[in-house]
């Protein structure tokens, strides 16, 4: 069999799967594959020695003239990847509607086409990345998705010790700099075992989803508060002197013990002991600060339990 070259890289040019179009540098359409055909529904007679804004007003016409001109100035080839820019044609893709992709994600490339050392053309070609993308987007949120479930507590949904932990490091770095105040506060239920055992480690499971999300709505934006341990909960509150954190730590102890939570329909009364403690001169780090608040913890079950008791 004896094809000649040229049109068998005629047909190449017709059945490869993606866009293959040649602009002048004035912007006038030379050449229109059947992918150009099919997705623009406009034939290469309709489009061939026209501008190639004639029938694609839409285009960034900007910024694609400067792509073309630039491929004729440098004689290199120039590369658009539907990161940086979505698509160039409003082309419809063969997706369902899912991911939020509106049209055929597009990556382009920007080829000299030269004869004698100079450009006479430009070819661009357009591939569909649309799968790519939306494997992408999705990829993209599920690693954000899983980011926010490493920094959260399973059971109650509030920050866990970890993300606390890091929470606290950064506003202490930060007051060690710059001053001011910054407070912390550790709460431990009381008597929870009694709980456990007198109405079961279900209800017990309820009773700290209840009391989290109770103590969550009473809180400030800019605080955080996350379960530390089995029972225990800590409040990191920026900005606040050790007076005004204490005002809080009450505040949170009423919301906790004014209302027995209610599952199963049995009443469950509950009750917490808060310790308070303020970053000053002479706290080194940070984890002192949590000891402090936790020997004030221990003070304030020793007497009694149901009350806070500030670290001085
Ligand atoms: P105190 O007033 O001294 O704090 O008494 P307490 O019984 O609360 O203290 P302790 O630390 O001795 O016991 C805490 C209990 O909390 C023990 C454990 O069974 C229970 N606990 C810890 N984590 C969980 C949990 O995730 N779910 C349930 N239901 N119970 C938990
Ligand atoms: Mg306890
Ligand atoms: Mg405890």
């Amino acid at each position: 069999m004896n094809v000649p070259a040229d049109s068998l890289s005629d047909l190449v040019v017709e059945r490869v799967g993606f866009g293959i179009f040649v602009l002048d540098r004035e912007m006038n359409v030379l050449m229109w594959n059947r992918f150009m055909q099919d997705h623009s529904g406009l034939l290469p007679e309709q489009v061939v020695g026209k501008s190639i804004f004639a029938h694609f007003p839409e285009l960034p016409r900007v910024w694609l003239s400067r792509k073309i001109e630039s491929v004729f100035q440098l004689g290199s080839f120039a590369f658009s990847s539907w990161e940086q820019r979505p698509y160039l044609f409003k082309f419809d893709h063969d997706r369902p509607i899912t991911g939020g992709v509106d049209f055929m994600q597009q990556d382009c490339t920007f080829m000299p086409l030269t004869r004698d050392r100079e450009v006479v053309a430009v070819c661009v070609t357009i591939s569909d990345v649309t799968h790519v993308s939306i494997v992408q987007r999705e990829r993209e949120e599920a690693v954000a998705k899983l980011q926010e479930f490493a920094d959260r507590d399973g059971l109650t949904g509030i920050a866990n010790r970890r993300f606390f932990e890091t929470r606290l490091r950064d506003e202490y770095t930060r007051w060690q700099r710059y001053g001011g105040d910054m407070s912390v506060l550790l709460f431990d239920l009381d008597h929870f075992k009694k709980i456990n055992d007198q109405f079961g480690h279900g209800v017990g499971d309820t009773v700290l989803r209840v009391m989290a999300q109770r103590v969550a709505e009473v809180v400030r934006a800019q605080d955080t508060f996350g379960r530390f341990g089995g029972e225990e909960f800590a409040l990191l509150l920026p900005c606040t002197p050790l007076e005004d954190a204490m005002r809080v730590a009450e505040k949170i102890r009423l919301t906790i013990s004014e209302t027995p939570v209610e599952v199963q329909g049995t009443s469950v009364p509950v009750t917490a002991s808060v310790g308070g403690a303020t970053a000053r001169v002479g706290v080194p780090a940070y984890d002192v600060l949590i000891n402090e608040a936790d020997a004030a913890l221990y003070s304030a079950k020793r007497q009694g339990r149901n009350r806070s008791v500030a670290f001085i």
